[in-house]
């Protein structure tokens, strides 16, 4: 057979097999291209899941007439002109294929009025780019695109297309990851003739978190925290879900480099391993987050669709998130009560009475006022030492809580005051808000392993050198690594040596993984640094053993502690990083507010 060109609707089909795959990637495009357009307003009008009528208006820039035709065609953009603008471009869209796509597969009409014009003109295309003149159409400023029986002449396609409630549930997914990106831009859909989300635009930070709130709900919204930290080239902001808040699915992730939601392996890898510690096992975090960076650090021309990215210094974004989220997290735990806003149950509690780490450290703690809570300091001291002993290896509490008993400033700490202990499981204490409930066990777990780790951490990590070297075989990309990682292996208390090209040997390791499994470890270190260039595997398995081996020495069920010692781990709560978890997720304590309870007796009301 001979060759031959084909024909340019043909060719846009085959493109539009890669960027149009079902109602909600045509609408994702089109909204891209308003937002590109400046637009302050978008309406959507959706009908049958979006095969029989996708509707964008906007009140963007507009075409010119002269240029509505080119609009359609293949390969024009009016947003890059060269590669080196390829390599900073900062708009949603600049392959210049998506209107010529979506024109061969389905009846399209582009009606627009351009800025300063006061004619609005229309053109139709079939996507083989001889469309008729443009015909004087009516139209305020901005444009409008009318897309209707998608993939009418592609039948293998349409066959593929779900149940008009199916693409309609994509195509929300998409209006409502747009709806974060940009809280400044009003958008309103509707769905046949039901209006189905009216977003008022609103650039300021409360507004953003109306947004926010519309979007992910307000469960999200009461127990997240916000984020905003800044590197050298590199901006982080946002808010992540708090540990309690987890979910059974991954779906209420978003993350968004300049503006373009993605989704992206090495994102998705370092928030995991950010919440590693504090959620529950099986559950996934939920997040909104902003990374702004220089757009020639990120290559966003990976993917037709665009969903995913290269960035130039993955290893440093990587780190980036890790941390961010990391510390962010760890400063969850009781702090001082003015923020506090919301009553019931434990999750919104912790959320909103979470405070960057200022709280803790100002947190005030003193025995004042009433009887129960004068008590002469000796016995305090006393009593305190009692308590240290239930720690298996003291922390810095013993002398730490004593002096901050006697540092009595008058208020009243976040756990407050314990008032007695139920079935040896629970420590019941009252603040200012109402009656605290504080999961013993749970809060000791979390304390002691948070020792436990800082004290590893603090020590330096102890090696052990292996009897029988252990000898590995791996591919030669592995050895490759493993020998130019050799200092970073060092450093975590590894000796490790090549011996030829696909054979490692190692001679010493951390004291603590000497009963473990290390050749399985050492693998998965490997792959880990082949895909993401990072790995916490190492810690990770370290604070696992740490973590057994504080939940062992953690105070028991059925325990009784006097109220001494149970204050004096209510205090120790206040000190402990990520103490509104214990190891394994769960919530270490609650509050029921003043409010709650006398709503369940029906008080005042
Ligand atoms: P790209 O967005 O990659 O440039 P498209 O095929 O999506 O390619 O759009 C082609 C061109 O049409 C854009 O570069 C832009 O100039 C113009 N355009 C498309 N949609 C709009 C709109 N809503 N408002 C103004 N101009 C638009
Ligand atoms: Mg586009």
């Amino acid at each position: 057979m001979r060759i031959h060109s084909l024909d340019t609707r043909l060719i846009n089909q085959i493109a539009a097999g890669e960027v149009v795959e079902r109602p909600a990637s045509v609408v994702k495009e089109l909204l891209e291209n308003s937002l590109d357009a400046g637009a302050s307003r978008i309406d959507i009008d959706i009908e049958e899941g979006g095969k029989r009528l996708i509707r964008i208006r906007d009140n963007g820039l507009g075409i010119h007439r002269e240029d509505l035709a080119l609009a359609l065609s293949r390969h024009a953009t009016s947003k890059i002109a060269s590669l080196e603008e390829l390599e900073r471009v900062a708009s949603l869209g600049f392959r210049g294929e998506a209107l010529p796509s979506i024109a061969s597969v389905s009846r399209l009409t582009l009606t627009s009025c351009e800025k300063d014009s006061d004619q609005a003109w229309q053109i139709q295309s079939d996507g083989s780019e001889q469309s008729a003149a443009p015909k004087p159409a009516a139209h305020a400023q901005g444009t409008t695109i009318e897309v209707r029986d998608l993939f009418y002449n592609v039948p293998a396609r349409r066959k593929f297309l779900r149940a008009d409630n199916t693409e309609y549930k994509h195509i929300e997914g998409v209006v409502q990851r747009i709806a974060l990106s940009r809280a400044d831009v009003a958008i309103h859909l509707k769905r046949g003739q039901k209006a189905v989300l009216q977003l008022a635009a609103g650039a300021l930070f409360e507004e953003q978190g109306r947004r926010i709130q519309e979007i992910c709900g307000e469960a999200f919204f009461s127990q997240c925290i916000h984020l905003d930290q800044s590197v050298t080239d590199y901006q982080l902001h946002g808010w992540v879900g708090l540990p309690a808040f987890s979910r059974a699915q991954a779906d209420m992730q978003y993350f968004f480099v300049n503006g373009r939601m993605v989704r992206d392996k090495l994102v998705a890898h370092a928030v995991r391993q950010a919440y590693r510690d504090v959620l529950f096992h099986g559950r996934h975090p939920a997040f909104v987050l902003y990374l702004e960076m220089d757009p020639r650090a990120v290559d966003v021309n990976a993917h037709p669709a665009k969903h995913e990215v290269r960035f130039r210094d993955s290893r440093l974004v990587h780190d980036f998130i890790y941390r961010t989220l990391h510390a962010g997290l760890a400063d969850v735990r009781p702090a001082a009560e003015e923020s506090v806003s919301v009553a019931t149950p434990a999750s919104s509690a912790s959320a909103a009475s979470y405070q960057t780490g200022a709280a803790a450290v100002s947190y005030p703690s003193g025995f004042q006022g009433g009887a129960q809570r004068s008590m002469p300091l000796p016995q305090v001291n006393e009593q305190l030492t009692q308590y240290a002993k239930l720690h298996p290896t003291p922390p810095s509490a013993a002398s730490s809580v004593a002096t901050q008993v006697v540092d009595d400033n008058g208020d009243i700490p976040p756990l407050g005051y314990a008032l007695a202990q139920l079935r040896g499981i629970y420590i019941l204490a009252e603040n200012s808000q109402g009656l605290i409930l504080v999961d013993m066990h749970a809060a000791h777990e979390r304390i002691t392993y948070e020792y436990l780790k800082k004290s590893w951490q603090g020590e330096g990590i102890r090696s052990q050198p292996l009897l029988v070297p252990l000898t590995l075989s791996v591919s030669q990309r592995e050895a490759d690594l493993a020998e130019e990682r050799q200092d970073w292996f060092t450093g975590l208390g590894f000796e490790i040596d090549r011996l030829g090209p696909e054979q490692l040997v190692i001679r010493q390791l951390p004291a603590l993984l000497a009963k473990g499994n290390v050749e399985t470890l050492l693998r998965d270190v490997l792959s880990d640094l082949l895909e993401y260039g990072q790995t916490r595997r190492i810690e990770e398995t370290i604070n696992e053993l740490l973590s057994t081996m504080a939940c062992h020495g953690s105070v028991r069920a059925n325990r009784q502690l006097t109220l001494v010692e149970m204050n004096a781990l209510l205090r120790d709560m206040e000190r402990t990083e990520r103490s509104g978890q214990c190891n394994h997720g769960r919530p270490t304590w609650t509050v029921m507010t003043m409010d709650a309870l006398d709503k369940l007796f029906l008080r005042g009301q």
